[in-house]
């Protein structure tokens, strides 16, 4: 991995870098993180002005060292983020682009970098998510459709969200990784219904969504019919190897936001503190190695595991010591960032695939230990 810097790189930080300070004066205020439509209206917003000043696809670019320079970049001018978006940016459009036929690719990938479309992602039900390869929703070919009956569950941003890459079981006499199928559903067709579920931090960031003889054209099949898990390998690469990369640079930001603070509250001279603010730094900085490796990769494989089950924990240790340093009317205070912050990093470390299943895959498949040992 080249980590220096052509000329033709450093022109492309600096356009972006003044792209930025002209742009983000121009933007609205932030919305009431409680408020999904008005985030998406804020998100798709964001990713629009990205797409006319050409840097809508950056998270897709050939070219890795421009997708790092610009998360760079935006972290340190504090522009938003994907939000809405980190679906069909992060981990379906990727999918899309590397699985899909060039009608699906033509189809679905240009709304995603205008900002016109959402995704969100069913992969979860009540009975399969550690164990995803033991879903049971059923999808029935009739004609050119499939109907699709069963329901998903933690599925993010379904409040708001125009499409979902859906897993459904297609043959259910195949074994079991063997039936399954990698749908793109509309979310606005009959027999979809989407019940929010409140998070701890109060807001309804993910739904339960329930699919009743829901009709899918067969052409919305990415991949080969029952041959589903081996695309959602695909999508589980990018989620969990490139899609958190952007948090990554927000941790290291809040990181030196915290060093800050306890110079100026004074909680600097306990030392056990500096030592800890010394370990997140090396944390995160080995973490944005890892996030280098990754992005230049492409599709990172299950290298990504390594980059989750690291950053999730770390990120959780991050906002522990910024509990710390507010002290208990932090703690109280739901509405100051770090305290949000705080309670949606509990589920880092469940959400794109609980701790203990990386370390599975990490112990299987990287450090060959046998399956079950
Ligand atoms: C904030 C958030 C957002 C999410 N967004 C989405 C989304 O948009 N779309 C979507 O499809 N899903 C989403 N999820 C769901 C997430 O992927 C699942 O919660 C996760 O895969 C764990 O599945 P489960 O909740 O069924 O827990 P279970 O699978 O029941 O696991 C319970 C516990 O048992 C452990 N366990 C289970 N099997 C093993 C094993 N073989 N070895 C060791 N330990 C094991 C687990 O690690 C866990 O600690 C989201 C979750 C969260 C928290």
């Amino acid at each position: 991995m080249d980590l220096t810097y052509t000329e033709a790189e450093q022109a492309y930080r600096g356009e972006l870098r003044a792209w930025l300070a002209r742009t983000l004066p121009t933007l609205p205020p932030v919305p009431d993180p409680a408020d999904w439509p008005a985030r998406r209206a804020y998100d798709t917003g964001w990713q629009r002005r990205l797409h006319e000043a050409g840097y809508a696809d950056v998270h897709w670019n050939a070219d890795p060292t421009r997708r790092l320079i610009f998360l760079e970049e935006t972290e340190l001018a504090g522009a938003p983020y994907v939000g809405a978006n980190f679906v069909g940016l992060l981990h379906a459009g990727p999918t899309i682009a590397a699985e899909g036929t060039a009608g699906q690719r033509e189809r679905w990938l240009p709304p995603v970098l205008r900002g016109d479309e959402v995704w969100c992602q069913g992969f979860s039900e009540p009975g399969a998510g550690s164990d995803l390869a033991s879903l049971r929703t059923r999808a029935v070919r009739d004609g050119d459709a499939y109907v699709v009956t069963g329901s998903k569950i933690w599925t993010s941003h379904a409040e708001v969200a125009d499409w979902c890459e859906l897993l459904v079981r297609t043959d259910p006499d195949a074994p079991r990784h063997r039936g399954i199928s990698w749908l793109a559903m509309p979310m606005d067709v009959s027999g979809v219904t989407v019940r929010p579920l409140r998070t701890l931090a109060g807001t309804t960031e993910f739904a339960e969504v329930f699919l009743d003889e829901v009709r899918v054209p067969v052409a919305n099949r990415v991949g080969a019919e029952n041959d589903g898990w081996r695309v959602t390998m695909v999508t589980l690469s990018f989620e969990r190897g490139t899609a958190f990369a952007g948090e990554v640079v927000a941790c290291r930001r809040t990181l030196r936001e915290l060093a800050r603070t306890a110079r100026e509250t004074g909680a600097w001279d306990d030392p056990v503190l500096r030592r800890r603010l010394g370990r997140l730094a090396a944390e995160f900085g080995v973490l944005w190695r890892l996030v280098q490796w990754n992005v230049s990769a492409g599709a990172p494989g299950v290298g990504g595991s390594v980059l989750k089950l690291r950053y999730s924990h770390a990120r959780q240790e991050l906002y522990d010591t910024a509990a710390e340093l507010l002290g208990p009317s932090g703690a109280l205070d739901a509405d100051r960032p770090w305290t949000a912050d705080r309670l949606s990093s509990l589920s880092y470390t469940i959400a794109a695939g609980t701790s203990q299943i990386q370390r599975n895959i990490v112990a299987e498949r990287i450090l060959g230990l046998p399956k079950g040992a």
